[in-house]
């Protein structure tokens, strides 16, 4: 696997290279989410990148982005079993060469008014600059994101469509414990105890699908953020909306697509999932 961290030289590289180039950007502590997508991009391209980088653009929280957790060494074996061909790990002055307080606008709209728009102020900004820059060094043919981070997929979509880019977003479905945790970098920031326990999110999203026939919206979200809440969860959200526009609904209507999404702390991590309806 070749390793890059400086941007002309992996566009030099990349420029002596023919075929489609899938792209896979992620934030390092590698699982098998991660690696579904990379075999993915496998399948389905010449060439396969996977970027690590920890963008300090994203996050509204500093301390959440001083511990987050990193792994490289381990992160690099893992990439090379799997066969990825080349691993992207700039600097943060290669990508804010005018620091991150100098970022891009992006009008994404209504996405950043809801959900994590709402609740981490200036988030979505910090994907945008990110996703934007790391794809202009990569000039992918496709890249490979998690619907985990569904919210996240319809931002990427949008900014496409903004830059008229013609790289192909492909989403790809989560990756759970064998508890139903979806998994996540996150997940290490949380106990043994904790990790068991944090299977909770997946039962209530579950839940509310198995109920959503016979019971309004309102009931299931007061009495799953209870069940979460007693089980020493914070939750910041649990509501329903249309899958293709995230507008949020107030009951369930089977003639939309439907997603319920779902942010909620456990041991202050904060954790996010969410499960389509139908
Ligand atoms: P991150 O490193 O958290 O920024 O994630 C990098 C990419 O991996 C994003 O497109 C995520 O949506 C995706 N991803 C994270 N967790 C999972 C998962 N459990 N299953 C599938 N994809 C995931």
């Amino acid at each position: 696997m070749f390793i890059f961290k400086k941007i002309a030289d992996l566009k030099q590289f990349l420029h002596t290279q023919n075929g489609s180039i899938g792209f896979v950007p992620t934030m390092g502590a590698l699982h098998k989410g991660h690696l579904s997508l990379i075999e993915k991009a496998k399948q389905e391209n010449s060439l396969t990148v996977c970027s690590i980088f920890v963008n300090p653009a994203q996050f509204n929280d500093k301390n959440d982005f001083e511990k987050y957790p990193m792994t490289l060494s381990s992160d690099i074996d893992l990439l090379s079993q799997v066969g990825t061909d080349l691993l992207f790990l700039p600097s943060i002055d290669a990508i804010y060469p005018n620091g991150i307080d100098q970022l891009d606008d992006y009008d994404i709209g209504f996405l950043d008014t809801v959900l994590d728009g709402k609740f981490r102020p200036g988030h979505f900004k910090g994907v945008c600059n990110v996703i934007d820059r790391l794809s202009d060094a990569v000039a992918p043919t496709a890249m490979y994101m998690g619907e985990k981070d569904f919210q996240q997929c319809l931002v990427v979509k949008r900014l496409l469509e903004l830059k008229n880019s013609s790289v192909k977003l492909i989403t790809c479905p989560t990756r759970r414990e064998t508890n139903g945790l979806a998994m996540s970098s996150r997940n290490e920031l949380l106990s043994k105890g904790a990790r068991e326990r944090a299977s909770a999110i997946y039962y209530c999203l579950k839940s509310i699908r198995d109920e959503m026939d016979k019971t309004p919206f309102s009931d299931l979200q007061d009495r799953y953020i209870r069940y979460l809440d007693s089980n020493s969860f914070e939750t910041e959200y649990l509501l329903l909306a249309d899958a293709e526009t995230l507008e949020l609904m107030t009951d369930f209507n089977s003639s939309k697509k439907m997603v319920v999404l779902t942010a909620s702390r456990l041991e202050g991590v904060r954790l996010i999932d969410n499960l389509r309806m139908n």
